[in-house]
């Protein structure tokens, strides 16, 4: 990718990604996308290069980069076309570990943190369950009080590492009475006696990335595992989603501004009715509007971007980023297939795979619906 304007002052770290990503990376997307796994050596690759600790201290083994640097990596990890396969690594080296890093104990970063940034412990963020995905107050999962310990009891869904992670991070009800200051997460090992992965999901698009169900029977875990303080967990959750969210809308403008490189290149090249097609109008329209809507689209996410950086009250804005955004990367790579006619309904071309993909974007983290709550209700504010 050409360095982005905004991120002038990361050019060469773009273009180190870039050459990263081209090389090592591309090349076997497409059979990682077959074998429906792509294999842990990523994790490995990325952590030996420095990759996996953008947001961690240098005293974990992290470089202690901001979230700007972080929002650099996702536009150009993006465009690898497996979006399951970018998530999933960023997941767990930009929300996971760095969700552990700012509440977990001294005990718990000690012994996660440097092997997640080395890429030999991967991570899993456990919010969603069967029965509560957009209304995460009703989650059922539990973490009750023995002596000195905790034991969890419930199951998740959606998991994403859920099947490879090493350690999860587990959002629980540790006492239904208390409202909002009823949660609490835990660091979990998936070693420890009576947590399973009880099933695996086969899903439209993210082939690559594993997506799981979890059980919690009797799980047990020490003081040194919750994060932050008892009751504190729904307030972590909801500083972590401001980022997450930032996160997906950022891969999401990343895919859809491949989406538009491929279309234009097609158009300049397919012939029909002795013109290429882009000297048709419908198709000169739509492309302009795929670049009008990638335009906006980052004008808007950028400025998210910089309200997180200043740590500003950043909710509305990356609602409403995420809302558009990862909107408009479906709309985008619709249109992709449709430039590419029948080709484009086809795995030989990659609009299909990047539909499929970008399709969850609208979902994942927090549904478009929920995102126009979160901006009503800040309409609504006095
Ligand atoms: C591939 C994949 C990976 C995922 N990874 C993770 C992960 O790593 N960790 C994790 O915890 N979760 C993960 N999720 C779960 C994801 O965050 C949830 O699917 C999402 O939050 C929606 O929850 P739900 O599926 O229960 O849908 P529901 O909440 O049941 O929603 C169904 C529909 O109702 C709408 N709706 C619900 N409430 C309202 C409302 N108040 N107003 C208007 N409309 C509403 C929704 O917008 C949606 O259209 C993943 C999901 C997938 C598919």
């Amino acid at each position: 990718m050409k360095a982005l304007p905004y991120y002038g002052e990361y050019e060469a770290f773009i273009d180190s990604v870039t050459k990263l990503v081209y090389q090592e990376l591309i090349p076997n997307v497409a059979r990682w996308e077959v074998e429906r796994f792509f294999p842990n050596d990523v994790f490995k690759l990325l952590g030996e290069q420095g990759y996996l600790g953008r947001l961690i201290s240098e005293e974990y083994g992290g470089v202690g980069g901001d979230y700007k640097l972080a929002g650099a990596w996702c536009e150009s990890f993006g465009e690898i076309a497996s979006v399951g396969l970018t998530v999933g690594v960023n997941m767990h080296s930009l929300v996971i570990s760095h969700a552990l890093e700012k509440f977990g104990t001294e005990t718990a970063k000690q012994h996660w943190l440097p092997q997640a940034v080395k890429g030999e412990a991967i991570g899993a963020y456990a919010f969603t369950e069967p029965g509560a995905g957009s209304d995460l107050a009703s989650i059922r999962t539990t973490a009750t009080k023995h002596g000195s310990r905790w034991k969890i009891n419930g199951s998740k869904t959606f998991i994403t590492n859920g099947a490879r992670a090493d350690f999860i991070l587990v959002l629980t009800k540790t006492d239904p009475s208390a409202g909002y200051k009823g949660f609490t997460t835990f660091v979990v090992d998936t070693k420890s006696k009576g947590f399973k992965v009880s099933k695996t999901l086969h899903k439209l698009g993210w082939h690559a990335s594993d997506t799981a169900e979890l059980s919690f029977e009797d799980v047990e875990v020490d003081e040194s595992c919750v994060l932050g303080k008892v009751g504190e967990g729904w307030g972590q959750a909801a500083s972590n989603l401001n980022w997450e969210r930032l996160m997906l809308t950022l891969t999401s403008l990343a895919g859809a501004r491949m989406c538009l490189q491929a279309s234009t290149r097609y158009a300049s090249e397919r012939k029909a009715f002795g013109r290429t097609i882009g000297e048709f109008g419908d198709i000169s329209e739509y492309l302009q509007e795929m670049e009008r809507r990638i335009a906006l689209g980052e004008a808007l996410a950028h400025r998210a971007l910089d309200e997180l950086c200043s740590s500003k009250d950043c909710r509305p804005l990356v609602a409403a980023a995420k809302r558009m955004v990862c909107d408009d990367a479906v709309w985008i790579a619709d249109k992709a297939i449709q430039i590419h006619g029948g080709y484009g309904y086809t795995t030989e071309f990659l609009p299909e795979r990047w539909w499929r993909d970008l399709r969850l974007m609208p979902i994942g983290g927090g549904t478009s619906e929920i995102m126009t709550n979160i901006l009503r209700k800040d309409l609504q504010k006095p």
